[in-house]
């Protein structure tokens, strides 16, 4: 049970904009919405827990979200001096701002962190992460999503043994995970690892030597503990998942030796710097650094493929929450900034009511907003997957753009937001240049843009996923157009033909792959992401506006009626790109491919 549920006071909001906007770090009602409105797409919670859950989420950010920029401004130190000191289990070269504990603490002794053994269903926990992660965009929290997503992968493919002596700590806030895929010449292409793993006398036991690069949180000064999830290869050169522990634990609970690996630096980030980023040896000082076997031999990525799917929802979500946060701050200015003169008044004029500075404002709104339900519905898929395979599919072909499409249109909306600031949006003095240069990762991690591109159209087209969903579409069209509305009917038919042209490119593209000829078919892999990823946000607004049709009786109504208006602004600004972009892929375009290196 949550404890955190006192009643902080929310930040000043001048009186003017209490009607509509009740906080510059989260949107609660759009929220509320998405996960209980729209059960097309989300399965609503029907726990009681949940408005709970989220009440704390909110009460916890009113608290600490003024400690974010602190974490921002005060990167993690590297002090070599600490580099081989084993004293005890917290010391690190690695030095937090020492509010970060502070915020982790808070977050732990609230339950968040136990949350996941509350049985809540995905959708909940992936909404109180969009409120605390939209006022926490520096990452710190990132210490507990990549916890989380370390212990979900222990429990799904652990020995009795591991779990049993390193879950708890790992849930109840005691200590923190990471993934440790990457290495330096190792990126994108995992396969490309070279750490290695030799196996001991000790059934399951490793010896491990080789470097790491890239990981975050690998360090730090916080906990007792840190827990690694670590790809490396088996003598016989296939990849395997490791747990390796900073310090080694005894079979009663208690910390043993410090195991043998040396962190050698921190990455100086242009962002997410509430959460250390390290590269680092393993086995420096012996025959290797102690590794535990998860999983089975040789199987390591498909284990890591859970980790890695769970981590690319979250990555959608931190960007789709970016992008709110940047809705919402610049809301907040273009409701009090005034600027030039009203031409009806001739009086000064707030900058809301310019139609350029909506346009701004409107296309946060949208992308925001839809990636935010992108994210939910991701997580609704996540649930029902269990138990449904058509879900399971569906999910599969959804990832890839779960994880880019927010991550690329989210950071164009706060490319927006400082627009909307002027001068103001250029400077530190205002939260939105951490926003945008925090959500700049998003496109980067856990699978670059382009390679997830590559994905989608290189592998996951061919699954029984995209099919599926195109039905899933095609339904809601039709839905959409039995309702008779005038407002609705008009918007259905542009997610009927975005959808027609999703089908006929995809079929033109996969027939050329098909033919052989796969580097023309992945030439533009990037805009078929787009258009695919476009379509599907066309959709979800579809329903969006289908569901706020249905709750609102009072078309007046700012709040539902905003939405029906927002989804129209989609279809004719957003998806109605798709046109192009669909000329575009079906010309087959290889001017990419003739390009010679030299004219680059
Ligand atoms: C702040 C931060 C935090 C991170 N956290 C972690 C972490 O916790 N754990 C972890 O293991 N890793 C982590 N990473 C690593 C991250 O996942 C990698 O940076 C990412 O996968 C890209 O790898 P790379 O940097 O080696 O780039 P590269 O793989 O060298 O790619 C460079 C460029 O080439 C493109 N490219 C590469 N291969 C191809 C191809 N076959 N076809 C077309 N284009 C291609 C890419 O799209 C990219 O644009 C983190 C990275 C950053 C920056």
């Amino acid at each position: 049970m949550l404890r955190l549920l006192h009643n902080a006071s929310q930040p000043a909001l001048k009186s003017t904009q209490r009607r509509f906007l009740t906080s510059r770090f989260y949107d609660r009602p759009t929220l509320d919405f998405l996960l209980f409105d729209n059960p097309a797409i989300i399965t609503p919670p029907t726990d009681a827990t949940t408005q709970q859950v989220l009440d704390s989420a909110s009460s916890f950010v009113d608290r600490y979200h003024h400690l974010d920029p602190l974490f921002d401004k005060f990167e993690p130190q590297f002090d070599p001096a600490f580099m081989n000191d084993r004293s005890s289990p917290t010391v690190s070269p690695v030095k937090m701002h020492e509010q970060v504990k502070e915020v982790l603490d808070a977050y732990s002794e609230g339950g968040f962190t136990a949350m996941h053994e509350m049985d809540l269903p995905f959708p909940s926990l992936t909404a109180v992460s969009a409120i605390t992660g939209s006022a926490f965009t520096s990452g710190v929290l990132g210490h507990w999503v990549l916890t989380q997503c370390a212990a979900n992968l222990l429990k799904a493919f652990g020995s009795p043994d591991l779990v049993a002596k390193y879950h708890e700590p790992l849930t109840d806030g005691r200590w923190t995970g990471t993934m440790a895929l990457s290495e330096t010449q190792a990126g994108s292409s995992l396969v490309d690892i070279s750490t290695k793993a030799t196996p001991t006398d000790t059934p399951g036991t490793y010896r491990i030597k080789g470097n790491k690069m890239w990981t975050s949180g690998a360090d730090h000064d916080m906990t007792e503990n840190i827990i690694h999830m670590l790809l490396a290869k088996t003598p016989d050169n296939k990849i395997s998942l490791f747990l390796v522990p900073k310090s080694i634990v005894n079979d009663d609970g208690s910390l043993g030796e410090r195991n043998d690996y040396t962190i050698n630096g921190v990455n100086h980030k242009m962002g997410c710097r509430g959460i250390s980023n390290c590269y680092w040896s393993l086995g420096d000082n012996s025959d290797g650094a102690t590794g535990y076997l998860i999983g089975e031999e040789g199987k390591g990525l498909q284990a890591m493929f859970l980790m890695m799917n769970e981590m690319r929802i979250h990555v959608g979500l931190s960007a789709a929450l970016c992008g709110k946060r940047g809705h919402l701050e610049s809301l907040n200015y273009a409701l009090e900034r005034k600027q030039g003169r009203s031409p009806t008044t001739k009086e000064k004029e707030t900058i809301v009511n310019y139609a350029d500075v909506k346009r701004m404002l409107l296309t946060q709104k949208v992308h925001s907003e839809g990636a935010l339900a992108l994210c939910l519905l991701a997580s609704s898929l996540a649930d029902s997957s269990k138990t449904s395979e058509e879900d399971k599919h569906v999910l599969d072909f959804l990832i890839p753009i779960v994880k880019s499409w927010p991550s690329e249109f989210c950071l164009e909306a706060n490319k927006w937001a400082i627009q909307v600031l002027g001068g103001y949006g250029y400077t530190s003095d205002f939260p939105l240049s951490q926003i945008y240069r925090d959500n700049r990762l998003n496109m980067i991690h856990e699978g670059t843009h382009g390679i997830q591109s590559l994905d989608l159209l290189g592998r996951k087209i061919a699954g029984p996923g995209f099919p599926l969903l195109i039905e899933r579409m095609a339904g809601c069209v039709e839905r959409a157009a039995k309702t008779g509305d005038d407002e609705i009917v008009p918007m259905a038919s542009h997610v009927k033909s975005a959808v027609e042209r999703l089908v006929e490119v995809t079929k033109k593209l996969g027939g050329v792959g098909k033919s052989g000829d796969v580097q023309l078919m992945l030439a533009n892999s990037h805009d078929y992401l787009n258009m695919a990823g476009t379509t599907v946000i066309g959709w979800l607004w579809l329903e969006m506006a289908i569901a706020a049709k249905a709750k609102s009786s009072d078309p007046s109504e700012s709040f539902l009626h905003g939405k029906v208006n927002a989804c129209q602004y989609f279809m004719i600004h957003e998806l109605s790109k798709t046109k192009h972009q669909a000329r575009l892929l079906e010309s087959l375009d290889d001017t990419v491919i003739k390009t010679k290196v030299e004219e680059l």
